[in-house]
């Protein structure tokens, strides 16, 4: 079989004039870890080294989480307005630095200019929103609920929180958690993925002017070692994990230790149900998009086409047409790039794994289901085709630009099939019917559905999973929610 890609690529830059300086970021300074250790930062698109960070170890995270704790008593004590004017000023502060965070995002996660731009827009955006969801946020109004007392609910930090970050949206997915945890007056320690920390210590540093010491600490290194210390620290009162849901577990047990209170984030492997009377033209287009959007390495990716049989050979021969169009190919080929590598060799090797193992089942390539050669862990966008819904690329997150299709006959059985899986994180149904269109997101066991539409989000709705997708909202004021904590005062007055 011919393929359609032909990798798009500049010339060879594995360097940046914007890199962290080398080192954690504890109390305001950049200091190197107690471990003596480092990890290379390797760039995805010419597999070289572009940086090193430090090895962080349970030492580390005590220093931060002493800073952590001692900034809590003043922090935690800010009004709204103060600390609205804090992210207002860190916004204002990465959209002067906007080119440098979107050539640093793409270096180190390989993904096209256009996918970081709209990743650093939206970090952008996600701090003015808190900045102002904080102010807005309220409690139940007090009253008088038992004759002669009068009852106030109070709004408190939750006081230390851990944050665990992931590698597939570094600098967005540590906005999702900082914006809600500064606002509601809460100090952190953040680990970042080992794979891709740079924007968020390039954050940090460039922040060190707006943000009191102690209130936002970094410590780089392993989930093993550093996000091990992090859940299971007895000065830390939450952890917050975006990850794989095998992360998940152990977080949530480790965390079990302490009864620290724990907010998930975890994978997901997003159903596309594409009725008979759905605008394929529309669908197929829409997937092209939302399953292949940062490489497919997204846990709301649509990832998982399950289409009427009636329609199913014409969605089809759209959907390989649409994929055919992508443009793959390294930061440095351009704006028109759409598809960069996956992030890491082992991630490479994971992906093409499941491709292989989809064929091995019984299951079609349609288009892609290959590498490139040379440098670089690109994978081409794929369709694959005759899959069985039992089968693991039915069920289970491959992570990369890969959409499977399966074909259903009626609406109770791709519901059930839908919701028969360990995810909950998104689902989207596609139709022109009005009553379906209401009543089938009623239906989906997921914490977001789209009709007609998916992988859209905003910053002012929230974003999170059921089932082993996890627990926890972020964005929105329901994140404000989860990372804050009310306190009942009732006064005798009788
Ligand atoms: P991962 O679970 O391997 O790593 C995530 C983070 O957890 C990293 O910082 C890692 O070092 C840390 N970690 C690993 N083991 C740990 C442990 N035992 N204790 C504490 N921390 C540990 O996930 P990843 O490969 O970086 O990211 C991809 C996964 O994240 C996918 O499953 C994806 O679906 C999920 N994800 C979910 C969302 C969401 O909003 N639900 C968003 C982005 C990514």
């Amino acid at each position: 079989m011919s393929s359609p890609f032909k990798l798009v690529t500049g010339a060879e830059d594995s360097t940046s004039s914007f890199l962290p300086a080398f080192g954690q970021f504890i109390n305001g300074k950049v200091v190197p870890s107690h471990s003596g250790e480092t990890v290379d930062v390797i760039d995805p698109a010419t597999e070289k080294v572009i940086t090193k960070v430090a090895a962080g170890n349970k030492q580390d995270v005590d220093d931060a989480v002493k800073a952590a704790r001692a900034a809590a008593k003043t922090w935690g004590k800010t009004v709204p307005k103060d600390r609205a004017d804090i992210l207002n000023a860190i916004a204002d502060r990465m959209q002067e630095l906007r080119d440098e965070f979107i050539a640093l995002e793409a270096l180190d996660t390989g993904k096209p200019i256009m996918v970081s731009e709209i990743d650093i827009d939206l970090t952008i955006d996600c701090f003015r929103f808190f900045a102002g969801a904080c102010r807005a946020f309220t409690t139940m109004g007090g009253g008088q609920y038992v004759e002669g007392n009068t009852s106030l609910i109070l709004r408190e930090p939750v006081g230390v929180v851990g944050v665990i970050t992931p590698w597939n949206y570094p600098i967005m997915m540590a906005a999702w958690k900082m914006g809600p945890i500064l606002g509601g007056g809460n100090t952190l320690v953040l680990k970042p993925s080992e794979i891709t920390p740079l924007t968020t210590l390039k954050l940090a540093e460039v922040i060190n002017d707006i943000v009191p010491a102690g209130v936002v600490n970094i410590v780089t290194g392993s989930g093993s070692v550093v996000g091990n210390a992090l859940s299971s620290h007895p000065n830390i009162d939450l952890v917050a994990l975006t990850g794989s849901v095998n992360s998940g577990r152990l977080v949530a047990e480790s965390a079990g230790s302490t009864l620290k209170r724990v907010h998930l984030e975890l994978g997901g492997k997003a159903p596309v149900i594409i009725h008979a009377d759905a605008d394929l033209e529309a669908a197929a287009a829409g997937v092209r998009t939302a399953g292949y959007w940062n490489s497919g390495q997204e846990c709301g990716a649509g990832c998982r086409v399950i289409v009427h049989e009636s329609v199913a050979e014409e969605f089809t021969k759209h959907l390989v047409r649409e994929v055919s169009t992508l443009v793959v190919g390294s930061p440095s080929g351009g704006s028109t790039v759409e598809i960069g590598p996956v992030v890491s060799k082992a991630h490479y090797d994971r992906v093409m794994k499941a491709i292989n193992l989809a064929v091995e089942q019984g299951a079609t390539i349609a288009v892609g289901g290959h590498g490139f050669d040379g440098n670089g862990y690109y994978i081409a966008p794929t369709v694959i085709t005759n899959v069985s819904p039992t089968s693991s690329i039915a069920t289970e997150e491959a992570f990369g630009p890969v959409v499977s299709v399966e074909t259903f006959t009626d609406e109770a059985e791709v519901i059930e099939r839908s919701n028969a899986t360990m995810y909950g994180l998104s689902a989207s149904v596609w139709t022109s019917d009005a009553k379906r269109s209401i009543l089938a997101p009623q239906e989906l066991d997921f914490g977001t559905v789209w009709v007609n539409s998916h992988l859209i989000l905003a910053n002012e709705v929230p974003w999170g999973g059921f089932k082993g997708s996890g627990y926890g909202r972020d964005l929105s004021v329901y994140a404000m929610e989860d990372f804050t904590r009310t306190k009942h005062v009732m006064i005798n007055h009788a």
